[in-house]
């Protein structure tokens, strides 16, 4: 078994990680960081939960502490783009957990709020740059954004990139990199469009695939209910009173249908929170805090917001709806 020592990691990330309580690198990050500290492009399929967000700043962090620049002249030397804020915002504290000790700055940048702060964070200068495509388009556009400077890019969640109509923009954001830099590719499938885009943007990767899309994992116990439409209602209010379920996240596959469950389950007596895109940014945010910290039990949210987020212990999923794709079940 690896250790993350074995990794060549530098000394105060590995006394991050122990803050972590990480014992032991994952199969990803085993696979990823060697190459990555040698300054490969890697092209790496694999889905949340497979720490490919360590396995990607580990490194970058690394690089930027060896090749570290005067205080003032702080400069963008790292972006990393992804296709919600809340993965964004997810990422943004890896980096910043990460390099605890190292004296690095890390943004976060996503639209839906206002830019002003984003604005002020970027111009007090940042060597680390977390985006959304659009916002990040629209600062690049007002001049707010420099990005000549960037040496090392991750283009994390391309298949969603793709799902959500935001490669064109992606592509746009891509133009404007300086062509020497590292670049890094996570996708959780390859559809065609993808596999185009690595053809493009990497150069002689170094492919790390991990645990085959769309299995699931052997600790998590699955059921299933076959039920009228009409009960599925009354089905989950019965599922939720019992309390053994100590927290659940419920996936809707549209908005409509999480406000509908989200006010059923109120007027049954069970409070639920919501959240799709819809919801403002804080909203939103302050929805998912009080359920990462066990203040609310009950989280409706739609696939799209919510695929993703890590929340530890979390006792139960339940998709309402049949997910469409195998890997948003997984
Ligand atoms: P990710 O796939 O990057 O979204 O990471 C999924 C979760 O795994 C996050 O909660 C990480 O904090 C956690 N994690 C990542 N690497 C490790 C590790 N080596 N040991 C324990 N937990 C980890």
């Amino acid at each position: 078994m690896a250790s993350f020592e074995s990794l060549r990691i530098m000394n105060p990330i590995l006394k991050a990680l122990q803050k972590q309580d990480y014992k032991e690198p994952t199969p990803m990050q085993a696979q990823a960081i060697p190459p990555l500290l040698e300054r490969r492009d890697l092209l790496g399929c694999a889905q949340t939960g497979t720490g490919k967000t360590a396995a990607f700043a580990i490194p970058i962090l690394q690089h930027l502490s060896q090749e570290r620049t005067p205080e003032r002249g702080r400069k963008i030397k790292a972006l990393i783009l992804s296709p919600t804020r809340e993965l964004a915002t997810q990422i943004g504290e890896s980096f910043t957990a990460y390099g605890a000790y190292l004296g690095l700055k890390n943004t976060v940048i996503f639209g839906g709020v206002s830019q002003v702060p984003q604005v002020a964070k970027l111009s007090a200068g940042v060597d680390i740059l977390v985006a959304t495509p659009g916002r990040l388009l629209d600062l690049m556009g007002q001049r707010r954004v420099n990005l000549q400077f960037v040496k090392y890019f991750v283009l994390d969640e391309a298949n969603r990139m793709l799902d959500m109509g935001f490669l064109h923009d992606v592509e746009k954001v891509i133009a404007q990199l300086p062509r020497e830099r590292q670049t890094m590719l996570f996708s959780a499938t390859m559809p065609a469009a993808i596999e185009k885009l690595t053809k493009t943007l990497l150069i002689d990767p170094v492919k790390v695939a991990v645990a085959p899309v769309s299995s699931t994992v052997d600790t998590v116990e699955q059921s299933v209910y076959f039920v009228n439409k009409q009960n599925k209602i009354p089905l989950l209010i019965h599922l939720l009173k019992d309390r053994t379920v100590v927290s659940a996240l419920v996936f809707s596959r549209t908005k409509h249908g999480a406000d509908k469950i989200a006010r059923k389950l109120t007027q049954a007596g069970i409070a639920a929170d919501v959240i799709h895109s819809n919801k403002s940014q804080n909203a939103r945010q302050a929805a998912l805090g009080r359920f990462k910290d066990g203040q609310s039990r009950v989280l409706v949210a739609t696939d799209i917001v919510a695929r993703g987020i890590d929340i530890d212990e979390l006792s139960h999923v339940i998709n309402f709806d049949l997910p469409e794709v195998p890997e948003a079940y997984v």
